[in-house]
């Protein structure tokens, strides 16, 4: 909840990838502990926020959610206008979520401020046994892109507190 505090910085972070992969409830599970296996349960808002404290500054994260523009070059310029942050999201039991993930580097990096802080993530982890990308794969895609990695699961909530937690610090240090 948002209180009635003093807002020392809003950071505005993107959710991109493939239709499918968990943005949606990655969202719902950082913002409000929700998870819902029902994809049409995806909120149509635009973005839903959470404040925290970062080195003891209040800190609004205010994180952008895609509702059903995930086709290449379907997300406009004012999605990405202003992000200080972008994850990039795919479903680590889809390889080809995995492989569209270059394409949406190139165009998040079109569109975004050039210190944009990016962050790979291969969510769905808990579905170990169907798993289609192997850690490496992605770590090196990461290291190679200059982004931070993170494999999480939305269903099971690991690492997801985590990701955003990295990704707002991150931003918080280089602003
Ligand atoms: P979006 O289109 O990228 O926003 O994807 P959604 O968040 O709508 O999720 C698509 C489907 O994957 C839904 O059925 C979710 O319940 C499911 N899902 C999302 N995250 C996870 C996860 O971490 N693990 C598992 N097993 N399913 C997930
Ligand atoms: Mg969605």
């Amino acid at each position: 909840g948002d209180y009635n505090q003093k807002i020392d910085y809003v950071f505005k972070v993107v959710l991109i990838g493939d239709s499918a992969v968990g943005k949606t409830q990655l969202l719902a599970r950082f913002a409000r502990n929700e998870f819902s296996m029902d994809s049409k349960a995806t909120i149509g808002v635009e973005f839903q926020t959470k404040t925290l404290i970062i080195d003891n500054k209040t800190v609004k994260a205010q994180i952008w959610d895609t509702a059903g523009q995930e086709r290449y070059r379907a997300v406009t310029s004012a999605y990405y206008r202003g992000a200080v942050g972008a994850m990039l999201v795919f479903d680590m039991t889809k390889r080809q979520s995995f492989d569209h993930m270059a394409r949406w580097l190139e165009e998040l990096r079109g569109h975004a401020d050039k210190n944009i802080v990016i962050m790979l993530i291969g969510n769905k982890c808990d579905l170990a046994a169907l798993r289609a990308v192997p850690t490496e794969d992605a770590q090196e895609f990461a290291q190679r892109e200059n982004l931070f990695f993170m494999e999480t699961s939305a269903l099971e909530s690991t690492n997801v507190e985590t990701a955003f937690l990295t990704i707002l610090t991150e931003i918080y240090r280089i602003i």
